[in-house]
């Protein structure tokens, strides 16, 4: 048991690749906390810099209060999951478990008890005597995963433990894995470009871009309550609708986005009075976006048209491909009443879902009612 914290983390690998940039975060005991973002955003380094496998640059990490910077990855008492899995291929199942525990001179009676516990735990048992070559993805992940119990560390490190296994097996391994969590109840690190995954597994989600952590949050709050246009558009699927425009002053307070204008609701009024006849940017997610035939509720705009470019089915919602001249918009509608493609269809939007985005910064202009 655990907790992690990262003050001032810096990692250069030379003077053009800033890889992490001055990341501060504490992870608590048992938490269970993703690093997500995109393609080279730096959430590897700072799970390898923590496990000791990168050096840090600048800045302290300390695994349980104590500072690790120097301590080398065998002595931190951490066990590290790999995209890979990195079993042996001329080993069993049984000596890729025990491998470890061996090198560390453990008993041959304790290693053979936490083995069998673990592949226990991981329903694993009939698998002991094969090589990883007889084995399908999702089992070699589970062995991968028995290899980190078995050490019974302080801290479990997945590195993109699920990106080679296909779309069913990876839902069910994520949720094998949650599972897990409970019944180990030990710190977990979890490092995956998948927001869903993120989404689904985190206690707390640490998003980063660029180098740069953006938000540390719950999933609902990041959801909910995103820091920036980037935390915004990266997490939810389909992604946040954004749209430039123009505030504007009349009766009431107008978002004057060219091929359309809203009026918004007063309580936007104070939220945005730093932003007056400036362009700034919307955002609104896709299941706040309505077909005007279907909904009539107060709260909504004007009606706005666009063309129905195509139509995906989901089963139990569809999402909507809309365009305007200069426009596409995404909306997550009922399946009651699809409409074709080429239509020509009212939208509305809900006007107490609205977000709004400094158009240079790209931070979230906040305390609106509701919105936090
Ligand atoms: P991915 O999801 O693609 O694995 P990531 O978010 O995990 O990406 P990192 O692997 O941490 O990103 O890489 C962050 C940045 O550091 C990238 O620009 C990458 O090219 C660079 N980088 C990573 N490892 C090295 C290295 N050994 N030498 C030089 N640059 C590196």
């Amino acid at each position: 048991m655990a907790n992690v914290e990262l003050k001032n983390v810096t990692k250069k690998f030379d003077k053009n690749v800033t890889a992490v940039d001055n990341a501060t975060f504490k992870i608590n005991d048992k938490e269970f906390v993703v690093l997500v973002g995109p393609s080279g955003c730096g959430k590897s380094t700072t799970l390898r810099m923590i496990a000791g496998l990168d050096t840090v640059t600048d800045g302290e990490i300390f695994i349980d209060d104590k500072l690790v910077n120097d301590i080398p990855p065998k002595d931190r008492d951490i066990a590290m999951v790999f995209q890979n899995y990195a079993l042996y291929p001329h080993m069993t199942v049984y000596q890729n478990l025990a491998f470890g525990l061996k090198l560390r001179k453990h008993p041959k009676k304790e290693i053979d008890a936490r083995v069998r516990e673990a592949a226990d735990i991981l329903e694993i048992e009939k698998l002991l005597d094969r090589k990883p070559k007889a084995l399908s993805g999702g089992q070699r992940q589970r062995v991968a995963v028995g290899r980190a119990i078995v050490r019974k560390p302080k801290v479990f490190l997945f590195d993109e433990p699920l990106s080679n296994l296909d779309a069913k097996l990876r839902v069910q391994m994520r949720t094998e894995i949650s599972k897990l969590r409970h019944r180990l109840e030990t710190t977990m690190i979890y490092v995956t470009h998948d927001q869903m995954e993120a989404m689904t597994m985190g206690d707390r989600i640490v998003i980063m871009k660029d180098g740069i952590v953006h938000q540390i949050d719950t999933p609902l709050t990041l959801y909910n309550q995103p820091k920036n246009q980037f935390v915004a558009g990266f997490i939810g699927s389909p992604a946040m609708n954004f749209m430039k425009g123009k505030l504007e002053k009349g009766a009431g307070l107008w978002f004057d986005e060219g091929e359309f204008r809203l009026k918004l609701a007063e309580n936007y009024n104070t939220m945005l009075h730093n932003y007056p006849e400036k362009e700034i940017v919307m955002g609104i997610r896709p299941e706040d976006i309505y077909d005007k035939t279907v909904s009539a509720n107060t709260s909504h705009s004007d009606q706005i048209p666009f063309r129905v470019d195509v139509v995906e089915l989901m089963g139990n919602e569809i999402f909507v491909y809309l365009k305007t001249d200069q426009h596409s918009l995404i909306a997550r509608m009922k399946t009651d009443n699809p409409p074709q493609v080429n239509e020509q269809i009212d939208v509305v939007f809900n006007m107490q879902k609205l977000y709004f985005f400094d158009s240079e910064t790209g931070e979230r202009i906040v305390h609106s009612v509701g919105q936090g």
